[in-house]
């Protein structure tokens, strides 16, 4: 049986438990606090090797360092985007509103910190501590400057590379394996959480899906449509077209790496994107590309403030923003990498973890969307930089012709 309809399976029992045991369901809660323990497990080595060899799949030469700084400026504008867009739905749909995380507790958000001392301190004047701390933003400056280095430091640094690589390797392993765990946590968290605050609480997460896939919705057509429309100068109909058949595999797959050989399938042979383009771009993209995850941090985030009664100010979400779009570049192309990256975007504005619990719970249907974003973000830049390069077919392009552009067509 598939993981996650395992994972459907654990949370229909876990609602059903926490409906029968009422206040007893507590007794399963250290089973969920163990899932949890084991996700942030991974953070702190996930994010450092993944990082790493996102940065090292990048050759050192003149003009990969161009295609290098457009690729790196396209994704994280519209990952910045996509965080908003996020926000901005997440605050209209409110789905935490009537929702109740832990009514004992008041939570304030964190003091934030000024713009200024947010920029300076993220650079770690230690390391080794950020490493031991986990802090995570300073952690993923320090892999990026390392991957610049290998990358300068050339073939004496080739040990550094694969051992990075073979790291990150190791640690999708553990993220699957960590997933396997995922129906009996999502069981004894559902339980708990039902059991605690009973199913009225649970019904308003059907607004935290829907607020996820509207963000999604409106980020690709608006975003990578208007991208593919106005920055290519092309048909977005027949973008889409053409990447039909990796959106699908992302979404039935939730993995961006898995989604990978046939993400380069398609924007090679269905939107003509030259092969040294696709082999750049797109692996690069399937480790730090991740709009959707961000869209989704947005909401989720905005979510738990609700739930916890927490006024959010403007440098919070500015913070927040911020924080999504590193962690969502830290986040793997691997089923879940975003619930566990999810922690970092809370904790940035001092949001308690309790929320993941909760998201924990519908995370699988999340994954869908957010994966067929960011598959969908990667195949962009590649095409809008194939584009700008003249290394793009347009007679492959347009020849990726689609019963829905000729209607456009003819209405034109
Ligand atoms: N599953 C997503 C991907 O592979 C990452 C995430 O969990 O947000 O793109």
């Amino acid at each position: 049986m598939k993981l996650w309809m395992k994972i459907f399976i654990g949370l229909f029992l876990g609602v059903i438990a926490g409906l029968v045991l009422q206040e007893k369901a507590v007794l399963l809660k250290p089973l969920g606090t163990l899932f949890i323990n084991a996700i942030k497990m991974l953070i702190v080595p996930l994010i450092f090797s993944s990082l790493i060899v996102g940065m090292t799949s990048m050759k050192d030469s003149r003009q990969l360092g161009r295609i290098g700084v457009k690729t790196l400026v396209i994704y994280l504008c519209t990952t910045a985007v996509a965080v908003t867009i996020g926000i901005g739905v997440s605050r209209l749909i409110q789905p935490g509103a009537g929702m109740t995380i832990d009514a004992n507790h008041v939570f304030a958000a964190k003091e934030a910190p000024s713009f200024i001392d947010t920029l300076v301190n993220i650079i770690p004047n230690n390391p080794i501590g950020a490493l031991s701390s986990g802090h995570v933003l300073q952690i993923i400056v320090f892999a990026i400057f390392i991957g610049i280095a290998i990358n300068i430091t050339g073939q004496k640094a080739e040990p550094a590379k694969q051992f990075a690589e073979a790291v990150a390797e190791v640690m999708y392993t553990l993220t699957g394996l960590v997933m396997k765990a995922a129906p009996y946590g999502v069981f004894a968290l559902m339980a708990y959480v039902v059991g605690q605050y009973g199913i009225q609480t649970l019904l308003p997460l059907a607004k935290v899906i829907a607020a996820v896939y509207i963000g999604a919705v409106i980020h690709v057509l608006l975003v990578y449509g208007g991208g593919v429309a106005i920055v290519g100068k092309l048909n977005p109909v027949r973008f889409f077209k053409g990447i039909a058949d990796a959106q699908m595999v992302a979404f039935t797959t939730t993995s961006s790496s898995g989604t990978l050989p046939a993400t380069i399938r398609c924007t090679q042979d269905n939107l003509g994107v030259s092969k040294g383009i696709s082999s750049f771009v797109l692996p690069l993209g399937a480790t730090i590309n991740m709009d959707g995850t961000a869209i989704y941090q947005g909401v989720c985030a905005v979510f738990v403030a609700q739930a916890c009664g927490v006024e959010l100010t403007l440098a919070n979400y500015i913070t927040l923003i911020l924080a999504s779009t590193l962690a969502s570049i830290g986040t793997a192309g691997v089923p879940g990498a975003g619930l566990i990256m999810l922690s970092v975007t809370l904790t940035s504005i001092g949001l308690p973890m309790e929320g993941i619990a909760i998201i924990a719970g519908i995370d699988r249907v999340l994954d869908m969307a957010r994966t067929t974003v960011n598959v969908t973000g990667d195949a962009m830049t590649a095409l809008l930089i194939a584009k700008s390069e003249g290394e793009l077919d347009e007679a492959v392009y347009q020849s990726n012709r689609t019963d829905a552009s000729a209607l456009c067509e003819d209405a034109a």
